[in-house]
């Protein structure tokens, strides 16, 4: 098991005669029985030792202190105690010092449940009673509140985001401290701040999430993401449904009442990827086109989508809306629109049997925009309403269409 090569690592560096203690993330998650994803490790010993004592390793962070031993091909991260050097700008800090001590470690972490460390025999060390705020649900900041977020703002979405991820409260002076230093999350990486709305909205309690958002309005400083975190009705505590970021992000900008235009905007301020934003966008878009509602299940008309949008377009929005709208996942409707699909004899203009240029020269018409737009119509025509796939049908059908327009 993962845990039984971490401690490996600790026995080493204990036989060197060195500390060494498991801390973080991973204590706070074996307390409450949650799954672990990373195990970090905490030592005495200086990066230099570490590497010595473990030939299989990555320099991944010597800067910061941290080596990565590899197990096994598995990897744990190492790091020196160390305090934090000056922050600059409420952002992290641009220096470490190594320290000796645990409790300095400790010390410059963000909330008191983060901040213990656990030997390989299960013995806790936990200054700052990260313990009892484990039993309390309680996100509290270790030492000063307002300092702690003065240092690195990041820490107020964290604490939002531990918050909707574990179900817990903000203690009262953490919160307090929250609202007064909110404007600072304006100096921090939009990358990072996405990566904590990322994993808010991902959480079972992003409904939690969007409140504590809006309550210490931590996003003030952006007036499409205030707004769109400002909600937390039945709607949000739909995205615990959806698998993918992409789905969560369409539906929380859906049902805050945002164009397909504004989800665009939003996107590029968060430095979404291209292809993110293509979806996004497509599907909030979708979404306003067909007027999803929210109290029932929404039926398509999945011909004319089909032919407008594609098929790998529609089989998603199908996707999200049997998964947003209904409980189970609803096979019927994804083979609906599959045999529509099917049925249809042609899915795109180009398996028209006739050309533009054939348009052309059988109608006698010079080229324009019209050449599109009559062979869309022969295209539903064709794919839906039986009109055979023939020249001969074809140019009919566009002559009386084209003259239906001219009169
Ligand atoms: P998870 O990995 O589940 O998101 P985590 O608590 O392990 O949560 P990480 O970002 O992996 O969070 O950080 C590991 C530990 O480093 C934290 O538990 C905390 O002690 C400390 N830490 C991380 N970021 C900060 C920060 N911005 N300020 C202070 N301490 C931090
Ligand atoms: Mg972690």
């Amino acid at each position: 098991m993962v845990v039984e090569l971490a401690k490996r690592v600790l026995e080493t560096l204990e036989e060197n005669g060195f500390e060494a203690y498991f801390v973080g993330g991973c204590v706070r998650d074996w307390l409450l029985n949650r799954p672990v994803h990373d195990i970090d490790i905490c030592t005495n010993a200086h990066p230099g030792d570490v590497m010595r004592l473990f030939p299989d390793h990555v320099p991944t962070g010597l800067k910061h202190g941290t080596v990565s031993v590899k197990i096994e091909k598995q990897l744990f991260e190492v790091t020196t105690y160390r305090t934090e050097g000056k922050y600059e700008d409420y952002r992290r800090p641009v220096d470490v010092q190594f320290v000796a001590q645990l409790r300095l470690d400790l010390e410059r972490r963000d909330f008191t449940i983060n901040a213990m460390a656990m030997d390989r025999n299960g013995n806790l060390q936990d200054p700052f009673g990260g313990r009892a705020d484990l039993k309390a649900c309680l996100i509290r900041a270790v030492g000063t509140a307002s300092e702690r977020f003065q240092e690195d703002a990041l820490r107020l979405l964290r604490g939002v985001r531990f918050a909707a991820q574990l179900g817990f409260s903000i203690e009262e002076e953490t919160l307090s401290a929250m609202k007064d230093t909110a404007p600072l999350l304006s100096y921090i990486a939009v990358e990072r701040v996405r990566e904590e709305l990322n994993k808010t909205i991902s959480s079972s309690g992003v409904q939690l999430g969007c409140q504590l958002l809006t309550k210490t309005r931590l996003l003030a400083f952006s007036p499409g993401l205030d707004r769109m975190f400002d909600q937390s009705g039945e709607q949000v505590r739909r995205l615990t449904r959806l698998p993918t970021l992409v789905q969560k992000w369409s539906l929380l900008m859906y049902a805050a009442g945002f164009t397909h235009k504004e989800a665009k905007e939003v996107c590029g301020y968060l430095r979404m990827s291209n292809r993110e934003t293509d979806m996004i966008v497509s599907f909030v878009r979708l979404l306003c086109l067909l007027g999803v509602e929210w109290d029932r299940p929404q039926e398509v008309d999945w011909g004319p989508l089909l032919l407008a949008e594609g098929w790998e377009t529609c089989q998603a929005l199908e996707e999200l809306l049997q998964t947003c709208w209904s409980n189970e996942r609803d096979t019927q409707s994804a083979q609906v629109l599959e045999t529509v699909y099917e049925h249809m004899p042609v899915k795109k203009v180009k398996e028209l049997a006739v050309s533009g240029l054939d348009l052309q020269i059988a109608l006698q018409k010079k080229p324009g925009e019209w050449i599109m737009q009559v062979l869309n119509v022969l295209l539903v025509q064709t794919a839906l309403h039986g009109l055979p796939n023939t020249p001969e049908a074809l140019i009919e059908a566009a002559k009386k269409e084209v003259a239906n327009h001219e009169h």
